[in-house]
């Protein structure tokens, strides 16, 4: 396959972009071969600069639930571009937007629109310690909520003490209050509440997690992050970036049957565009400014094309809540094809899937934690993502990433990948 156009592109990238790329994920150094760069992209496939055509699980990691550039969502943008493509004061479809956020998500009264994942998780932690009083957070190891001083931490599994920043940049004293528990260990996280509880303004959780591979939250832990965060009055936070209208029109709280008292979004709400936004019940986001004394703005925050895709795609999904259905028939057919492959193939793997996020680990199971993530052969993994891109399915570089499935991915892309899976194990495993 030729990549030379990329190749050429990647070389004058390095001169102007850190390490070529505007998000390190892109880059492909992980798997150790030079990135490809897109050109354009339509339903389930996206096509780079040298002609090659890829079914593509990537899906801009998570926002794109219709798919690529679908027309249920383009239609009516160049009105909207010619009318202006930011103001600065407020607008109706902020409103609209808001509204509909809302009626979705039964835990929230309010929501405040922000451009990205890691502002949405930002803010509300800022949030939860305005409305507490209190300074510390509790985190789980393995999940991400984006690249926040307070969030980018690291901990030995089963620690309690207080955080060491995973980059350089962050200081210690910034990380000193985030506090990191083992995901799915209800043992632990009681044991961390027995000591510091008093001093927890939020628990901040993903229900699924999509950043160590997919590691879905157990119910009972779940479960037991509401009652716990109850008992101690702390604001139990769900990170729904990833979740948030992709494993049910309501989420995590159609999944799980949870309701947390804050939750982010992202991604999905913006159909591509750069969109984040959080929400709660009304006393807690009464302390937001202008309300409240806890500042947080953005000069573009709500604005009018993100927020006109973002309706559209959440129209869409609310009047067509079928869709949940068939995404969650075709990860299946994915992940027992893949299984069925590991089977002929006598390999030892796992697959964990929630909704529409699969993810083959490359590591014996059960897969529940940081801990068991870890275990997996990412050498193997590496050389199985360049078979599958050889023959033109584009999966995360990185074992650490999900396969995303949209609505326009079909059976006969689900079976040609299936095929792809057997081939590429085959040849990684000498068999
Ligand atoms: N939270 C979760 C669960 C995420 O997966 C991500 C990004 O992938 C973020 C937060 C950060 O979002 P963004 O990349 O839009 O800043």
């Amino acid at each position: 396959m030729k990549h030379s156009r990329s190749e050429e592109l990647y070389s004058e990238a390095l001169k102007y972009i850190p390490g070529g790329v505007n998000s390190p994920v892109r880059s492909f150094n992980s798997v150790g071969i030079s990135p490809i760069f897109a050109q354009k992209a339509h339903g389930s496939r996206i096509t780079d600069v040298d002609g090659n055509e890829y079914i593509d699980y990537i899906c801009s990691w998570g926002p794109l639930m219709l798919g690529h550039s679908p027309e249920e969502l383009s239609k009516g943008i160049t009105d909207m571009i010619s009318k202006g493509i930011s103001y600065g004061i407020a607008t109706e479809i902020e409103v609209e937007m808001a509204k509909m956020i809302v009626e979705a998500y039964p835990a929230i009264d309010q929501v405040r629109m922000v451009n990205s994942g890691t502002e949405a998780t930002m803010s509300a932690l800022r949030v939860a310690r305005g409305y507490t009083g209190r300074n510390k957070i509790l985190k789980f190891e393995g999940c991400y909520h984006g690249h926040s001083d307070g969030l980018l931490v690291k901990s030995g599994s089963g620690t309690i003490t207080f955080g060491v920043p995973t980059s350089p940049g962050v200081p210690a004293d910034v990380v000193k209050n985030t506090l990191v528990c083992k995901y799915n260990d209800i043992d632990e996280l009681r044991q961390i509440f027995k000591e510091q509880g008093e001093d927890i303004a939020a628990v901040i959780v993903e229900t699924v997690s999509g950043n160590m591979g997919v590691v879905p939250g157990k119910k009972e832990f779940i479960e037991a992050l509401r009652e716990i965060c109850d008992e101690y009055k702390t604001v139990l936070i769900f990170d729904e970036v990833i979740t948030g209208f992709r494993l049910a029109y309501d989420s995590s709280i159609g999944y799980f049957g949870v309701k947390p008292d804050m939750v982010c979004f992202g991604k999905i709400i913006g159909a591509g565009m750069p969109v984040g936004a959080y929400g709660g019940r009304k006393e807690i986001m009464d302390v937001v400014s202008p309300v409240g004394p806890v500042y947080q703005a953005g000069t573009l925050s709500g604005n009018p094309l993100a927020m006109y895709l973002g309706k559209k795609n959440l129209e869409y999904l609310r009047d067509n809540q079928d869709l949940y259905t068939e995404l969650d028939r075709k990860a299946e057919k994915l992940a027992n094809g893949i299984k069925e492959n590991l089977k002929k193939l006598n390999l030892n793997y796992t697959v964990n899937r929630a909704g529409s996020l699969v993810c083959l680990f490359f590591a014996e199971g059960p897969i529940e934690n940081y801990d068991d993530a870890i275990k997996c052969d990412i050498e193997k993994y590496n050389a199985y993502f360049k078979e599958m891109l050889d023959m033109n399915i584009l999966i995360g570089p990185s074992q650490y990433e999900a396969m995303f499935l949209s609505k326009a991915h079909s059976d006969e892309d689900i079976e040609n990948t299936i095929k792809c899976n057997y081939e590429a194990l085959k040849k990684v495993h000498n068999l």
